[in-house]
């Protein structure tokens, strides 16, 4: 299979649409690179059998994706709705805990929410779905608070409910999240995603329960979808080690029109602290039940690219979607004209040079030297043999022309660099190779295109040790 589809990463979410496995490889062949589990639907059973069905076609496909398992965090959400509900503007709506009985006929929508009526008061606004549906509290009679809907729309089960000033306290793991870390790890997950992050200590509470030994260490993932995690993004950026724009959540818990600078915001620091960054959310949400996206969300996918994402999530595109292969297909065509223009103007790279100039360290100055070559036409392919995969990220941000090879024996490496613009990691029992031996590790992993001329490989004094990248070299391949 070609791996070089694009260099985004695509990240699509699994659910009723696509757990099937003929849809899955449809996903795979259309290009997808990680598979998002969202633990907030479905139970661990079932998701631990879909992980099986993804290895297995991986395998078979020989199309390696990462796994990408979502913590529910300490999120709000409906319960169990038997089908859709289809709710009219101004219909009489009312929200029940579950398992309290339905006083006479009308719309009832369950829900988990401890404390939910105790905690509103006529006029309060519920947000169901990433606030597409919209409630306005009429009264509120013990348990059941009865509610007017403002717009139009179809309720399923599970949807996130927001209530704003009155979300749970900052994202101090649940119980439910510590079973899904367990589970995570049984199951290799290569990206562990914590949701409702507020500080760092929140994902070094999350790190702490991964394990310390061993060659089994995640990704972690910190979702930035509250205002907190905004106002300590730098902190949160240094100890997680990818980010997620959330912008569903982030959309509500921030005045909406605030979503467009602070995407550019949070992924502009990500690039500065070379850790991989996804965009998520309503991406390409027409999809859903249209074969095309509208052109605003065309030109939101290149946005979020030119900006400077690693990584597109697609939620109910590919999990409740008509045809979630298509989402993948048209993605990725706009990835790939996308990249063309980003590489043409250079923007990020002059962007993320000029920030980081002041602050040269050798693994910059190389990473920057890297570029310099890279942008020769006669170079085709950038090898960067890494223990931790910083040299291929911070080669990546500069998103030169020609893919990264990140050759690694550290199976964490190669997780994070799973969602990393450009790179392809590729994992080798030693790294302490000659470049005879780096050369045909790529080649035998079919990497080396047809046509491949020249490479550049990014060295140290000590071969394989950590934070020792020192210098360049320029090959040719024959
Ligand atoms: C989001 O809020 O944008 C998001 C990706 O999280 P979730 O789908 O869990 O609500």
């Amino acid at each position: 299979m070609n791996p070089f589809i694009s260099k985004t990463k695509i990240v699509a979410t699994l659910g009723p649409a696509s757990f099937s496995a003929s849809v899955q490889r449809r996903l795979m062949a259309a290009g997808v690179d990680g598979f998002r589990l969202n633990l907030s639907h479905g139970d661990l059973e079932e998701h631990a059998g879909v992980i099986a069905s993804l290895r297995k076609i991986s395998g078979e496909m020989g199309r390696p994706v990462a796994i990408v398992v979502d913590l529910p965090g300490p999120k709000m959400r409906l319960g169990k709705v038997l089908k859709p509900i289809t709710v009219r503007r101004g219909a009489k709506v009312r929200f029940v805990p579950e398992g309290v009985a339905r006083p006479g006929p009308g719309i009832f929508l369950p829900h988990e929410i401890s404390g939910l009526a105790q905690g509103l008061r006529p006029g309060s606004i519920i947000f169901v779905g990433d606030g597409m549906m919209q409630f306005k509290v009429k009264s509120i009679q013990g348990e059941i608070v009865e509610t007017e809907a403002l717009v139009a729309g179809v309720v399923r089960s599970n949807k996130g409910v927001n209530i704003p000033g009155y979300n749970a306290p900052s994202g101090v793991l649940t119980e439910e999240d510590k079973r899904g870390i367990t589970f995570a790890i049984k199951h290799k997950a290569d990206v562990i995603c914590i949701s409702f992050v507020g500080s760092p200590e929140d994902m070094l509470a999350a790190r702490a329960l991964l394990p310390k030994t061993g060659n089994y260490h995640p990704c972690l993932l910190a979702k930035i979808e509250r205002r907190q995690a905004v106002a300590h993004l730098d902190a949160i950026l240094a100890v997680a080690d990818a980010v997620m724009v959330a912008r569903g959540d982030l959309g509500i818990e921030l005045p909406i029109e605030e979503i467009p600078g602070l995407q550019k915001d949070i992924i502009h620091r990500a690039n500065l602290a070379a850790k991989p960054v996804i965009v998520a959310t309503q991406m390409m949400l027409s999809m859903v039940d249209n074969a095309r996206p509208t052109r605003a969300e065309v030109t939101d996918v290149a946005n979020a690219i030119l900006d400077g994402a690693d990584a597109i999530m697609f939620s109910e595109e590919t999990a409740i979607g008509h045809d979630p292969a298509a989402v993948v297909r048209i993605a990725k065509k706009i990835a790939r004209q996308t990249e063309k223009r980003l590489v043409k103007s250079g923007a990020i790279a002059l962007e993320v040079r000029a920030a980081i100039r002041s602050e040269d360290s050798i693994d910059d100055l190389v990473s920057s030297a890297a570029c310099d070559v890279l942008e020769n036409r006669t170079v085709d392919l950038a090898v960067t043999p890494t223990a931790t995969g910083t040299t291929a990220r911070r080669i990546a941000r500069l998103r030169p022309r020609p893919w990264i090879v990140a050759i690694t024996d550290n199976p964490t490496a190669r997780n994070i660099l799973a969602l990393s613009s450009g790179v392809f990691p590729l994992v080798v029992p030693s790294v302490a190779l000659s470049d005879f031996e780096l050369a045909k590790r790529i080649k035998d992993a079919g990497l080396l295109r047809p046509g491949t001329r020249r490479l550049v490989i990014t060295a140290g004094t000590l071969l394989g040790v950590a934070g020792t990248t020192n210098s360049l070299k320029i090959i040719d391949v024959f």
